[in-house]
């Protein structure tokens, strides 16, 4: 059995559908289907959940552009409006509009995991019916049953012992060889909906490989595999066919952006290999990650974390920056769920870049100056070059003044 999952980028339109249909007809055998919201649906539907929250105005205008960006694609798909393959998406957009209509609930988080999967749950509605009504049997799994969540919004965690038991049940083969089920959403045992973090369909494609023992999982992109830098930076950008597990976990928590981080951990687990291939070009190879028993020769890799804060703290008492200091330091952006992205310290001093995010951190500054002189710069970005060179790093820093600056054996990264 093997997992295709396809990203919002893959689906974004009608021909978007017809391609993942070719795609699925070349691959016989047992398959399950993870399909994540059609385009920028996601991002959409966080602006009209604000709205609804806020019971702003723009509600009604942002549900309306997300109905006709659906329509469109169904009337392209299936023209004959008597087609049955229309009421299921029909359905859904009913009940997101009801929902809309409602009063919200005190919590931001439950009503984002409320009105958030309807993308994944339209676009698998759309993908399903289209698949059937051209001779690829499926079956449509709403997943939400079976990959079970605690009710941690908007980053559940999933209990993979009870998921696994229901997921087995749920894709069970015996009357069909295809599925097609949602990415990045998932239920609590109580039927709530939840959320699995932002682009974290990736993630759920390798769960379901994980319980279900799937032979491998392949990511459908708009690269043509895992690159040693974004193309659309770096024109000499090369594509990497052999990575092992360990070097695509490192990758992708530097903030390369080709796979999500959370998604090679149930794939390693279990040796069940991902590919990373282009929808625009199936039949090219793209990339395998693995573990491999010869050693892997792998180009510099250049990733580039925007929107970055440098944050310097220095204690106001003049004390040391011990192990003490670092724990409160630590425990303060546990507390505000920030992760750290690099750190350097000296003997009264701490530096560290984190993801900027303007609202929470005016009160996590407040907090640390209790303690700390704070200094900070906004707006830098965190270059990372692994299996760097000179000339690679001489070339990405060029002309741009360094704030920070650390280099393993393995990594060079810099605060610019
Ligand atoms: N649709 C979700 C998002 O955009 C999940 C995903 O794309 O993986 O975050
Ligand atoms: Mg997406």
């Amino acid at each position: 059995m093997e997992i295709f999952k396809f990203g919002g980028a893959s689906v974004k339109d009608a021909g978007g559908v017809r391609n993942l249909a070719s795609i699925v007809s070349e691959r016989g055998g047992r398959l399950v289907i993870v399909v994540s919201a059609m385009g920028k649906m996601t991002n959409l539907l966080e602006k009209a959940c604000e709205a609804y929250f806020r019971r702003d105005g723009r509600v009604k205008e942002l549900f309306d552009e997300f109905r006709r960006f659906h329509e469109a694609i169904i009337d392209d798909l299936f023209p004959d409006a008597r087609d049955p393959a229309r009421a299921l998406p029909r359905e859904w957009l009913s009940a997101l509009e009801r929902l809309l209509d409602e009063e919200p609930s005190l919590s931001y988080d439950y009503e984002y995991d409320r009105v958030i999967p309807f993308g994944e749950l339209l676009s698998t509605s759309i993908v399903s019916g289209y698949l059937a009504a051209n001779g690829l049997d499926n079956r449509l799994v709403d997943i939400r049953r079976y990959l079970i969540s605690d009710a941690c919004h908007r980053n559940a965690n999933v209990d993979l012992d009870i998921s696994r038991e229901r997921c087995r049940e749920a894709f069970h083969f015996e009357d069909t060889s295809r599925y097609v089920t949602q990415g990045f959403i998932a239920g609590t045992r109580t039927s709530q909906t939840t959320t699995l973090g932002r682009e974290g369909s990736d993630y759920t494609a390798a769960l379901l490989a994980n319980l279900l023992d799937a032979r491998s999982v392949t990511i459908w992109k708009d690269v043509p595999g895992v690159m040693s830098a974004d193309p659309k930076e770096f024109a000499k950008a090369t594509v990497i066919d052999r990575m092992p597990y360990k070097e695509a976990i490192e990758l992708s928590r530097f903030g390369a952006k080709v796979i999500h981080p959370k998604t090679i951990k149930p794939l390693q687990n279990k040796g069940i290999p991902l590919h990373v291939k282009s929808f625009l070009s199936p039949a090219s190879a793209g990339t395998v990650i693995r573990d491999f028993d010869e050693w892997i020769p792998l180009p510099p890799v250049y990733i580039n974390k925007e929107n970055q804060l440098l944050l310097t703290l220095t204690p106001r008492d003049f004390s040391f920056i011990a192990e003490e200091k670092l724990s409160h330091i630590f425990a303060t952006l546990a507390r505000y769920k920030l992760k750290l992205n690099l750190m350097q310290n000296s003997a009264i001093s701490f530096s560290f870049c984190i993801d900027h995010h303007p609202a929470l951190l005016e009160e996590f500054v407040r907090e640390l100056q209790r303690d700390y002189g704070v200094r900070y710069n906004d707006n830098v970005r965190l270059v990372t070059i692994r299996h760097y060179t000179e000339e690679m790093i001489r070339e990405v820093i060029a002309g741009r003044p360094v704030l920070v600056e650390q280099r393993s054996r393995t990594t060079a990264q810099f605060v610019v």
